[in-house]
């Protein structure tokens, strides 16, 4: 199975967006480019995978979702489309780099494959450097009619403007609870109280959540929590903690430290209990939250996520530090609040 094996039908919170773009297809309406922006783990790329399959396949005209069946879905499931084209960085680039996007636009200016569309996908679409981007903007102000081009963005405030008003927009958003809990519990059996929590320690992201879940990362987030407990209270040398989790999976930690401090700074904001999910630590954290500014709470949660970008970065930070200066900010605010009381 290559990564590129798209499901029967979209996401339910996809659907409406899906036929958004299938109607403008029917209507020879539709855009040279699409831009898909939305939270991450919601299911952008899933949405752009069927949307391309759909315009390639081969009784698009019969049906709204790609047949499954026919030579060209068969060909873009085990990845040799030849009017298929996916840009990502590359495993040890931090960015898009420019001769990916010239290789797009060669493409893009080509013979059309078996007398049909050609899709190209740019994945993220804010990981182009500038020169990467410039180089887009060329493509995307002369289009070539049997080309459809699809951007991803996680953040489109990032892209050029130039770039955006060249782009149909579709905006995705993050779908209710009501909508992920019951389709969670479905993907991933686990019971619902599990579901829960995974949902609310991934701010709702349901494709985040269903990872948490598969990989049974709820233990290990609890374990995660009484460490942090354990070091807020100094109970443990923050050092020990930091050399294990450091030999464990240190991103999903740095993730986890700097959800917790978003969610303590909407706790902060609102007085909102239920915003602080974690019940074993609800007192310690809650401790902590009424006891620091909203700013303070937003500059430990800007710390935690800027230690999660460089554990994330191809610089390699040695992850005992990387570790330690996550903790010492949650440490720091604990002393202050401390003395304040
Ligand atoms: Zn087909």
């Amino acid at each position: 199975m290559t990564d590129l094996e798209f499901s029967e039908r979209p996401l339910p919170w996809l659907l409406p967006s899906y036929e958004r773009v299938v109607e403008m297809f029917r209507h020879g309406r539709l855009p040279h480019a699409l831009l898909i922006e939305g939270g991450e783990g919601i299911g952008k790329r899933s949405l752009a995978l069927m949307l391309s399959a759909f315009v390639l396949c081969e009784r698009n005209q019969l049906q709204d979702m790609p047949c499954g069946q026919c030579k060209h879905c068969a060909l873009f499931k085990n990845g040799s489309h030849g009017g298929f084209k996916e840009i990502r960085r590359g495993e040890k680039d931090s960015v898009i780099k420019i001769d990916a996007i010239r290789s797009l636009s060669d493409f893009a200016a080509g013979t059309s494959y078996l007398g049909g569309y050609k899709v190209v996908l740019v994945n993220p679409a804010e990981d182009m450097n500038i020169s990467a981007a410039n180089a887009l903007l060329k493509t995307l102000e002369e289009p070539s009619a049997s080309t459809f081009i699809i951007l991803i963005s996680h953040s489109g405030g990032r892209l050029l403007p130039t770039i955006r008003s060249r782009c149909q927009s579709l905006t995705v958003g993050m779908p209710t609870p009501e909508v992920v809990v019951p389709w969670l519990v479905n993907s991933s059996e686990n019971d619902e109280s599990d579901v829960r929590r995974a949902v609310a320690i991934t701010s709702g992201s349901p494709l985040s959540a269903l990872t948490l879940l598969e990989n049974n990362s709820l233990e290990r987030l609890d374990c995660m929590l009484a460490d942090l407990s354990q070091v807020l209270k100094r109970a443990v040398p923050l050092s020990e903690v930091a050399e294990k989790w450091a030999k464990d999976e240190l991103k999903d930690y740095l993730l986890w430290l700097s959800q917790l401090a978003h969610q303590l700074a909407a706790y902060a904001m609102t007085n909102d209990e239920t915003l602080i999910v974690h019940s074993d630590a609800k007192k310690l954290f809650s401790y902590l939250a009424q006891r620091c500014s909203y700013m303070q709470l937003v500059d430990l949660y800007a710390l935690c996520f800027s230690q999660l970008s460089a554990a994330k970065s191809s610089n390699n930070p040695n992850p005992v530090l990387t570790c330690e200066r996550a903790l010492s900010g949650w440490l720091a605010l604990m002393l202050k609040s401390s003395q304040r009381a």
